[in-house]
């Protein structure tokens, strides 16, 4: 049985992480090619093709994220990092370079790895995302066994918000692990769509969740 050493890397950037509970955190940002998941909005659809990008050792792409620059946090995204069979080592060999190391994730399988300096941002599809969104929920009680998970839901219109409120009932979510995040590309859509989701928020206990990176830079590639 051969050993897959090398991870298949879209794009590494500097910036900072616009979402979730590390939002406005200097990052460097290491986006990994490859994901199954199909979200109608996703705004990384050149991640999806798993040949798409280059095969990087971990060690060498770990130095030149590095050479980019400095930060506390390393955001590894995607595509679905979980779908990346040499995650874990990546994963171990980052924890030993950055003070946190984030994951964006669909959550499509179990946690692969546990550490105190590693978080993970969960985001399980709606059901108007993707016709794989239940496989996307398959395994929270999983993510919920993980203390450094947190459950980032993306919400557009009030179909959304309905359906998010139902599945986070229906899996026993606790309030202070969820963000809502408003879907959107645009200043105008996503300030519409954070209006209305705080008020969800304040009624049912959950944090908001900024996309800073829409709105210092527009909907670009590599911010
Ligand atoms: S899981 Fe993420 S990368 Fe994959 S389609 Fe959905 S938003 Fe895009």
């Amino acid at each position: 049985m051969s050993t897959i050493t090398t991870v298949r890397v879209g794009e590494i950037f500097l910036s900072l992480q616009g979402e979730g509970p590390s939002a406005g955190v200097p990052a460097h940002f290491l986006r990994l090619q490859g994901c199954s998941v199909g979200c109608s909005w996703c705004d990384t659809k050149y991640s999806w093709d798993t040949a798409g990008g280059r095969d990087c050792e971990p060690g060498l792409l770990l130095d030149e994220l590095r050479a980019l620059g400095s930060a506390p946090l390393l955001v590894v995204t995607g595509g679905e990092p979980l779908e990346t069979p040499a995650l874990v080592p990546l994963l171990e060999q980052a924890l030993d370079r950055w003070e946190r190391v984030e994951v964006e994730t669909a959550g499509v399988l179990p946690p692969p790895h546990s550490h105190e300096q590693l978080l993970w941002n969960v985001s399980p599809k709606l059901p108007r995302a993707t016709p794989r969104w239940e496989q996307t929920w398959r395994h929270t009680a999983a993510w919920l066994a993980e203390p450094n998970a947190t459950f980032k839901i993306v919400v557009g219109d009030a179909p959304d918000e309905t359906d998010a409120l139902r599945l986070l009932k229906e899996h026993a979510i606790p309030p202070g692990r969820v963000m809502l995040m408003p879907e959107g590309y645009t200043d105008d859509g996503l300030r519409e769509r954070a209006v209305a989701l705080s008020e969800v928020c304040k009624r049912h206990g959950f944090r908001l969740s900024p996309r800073l990176h829409v709105w210092l830079w527009g909907a670009r590639r590599g911010v």
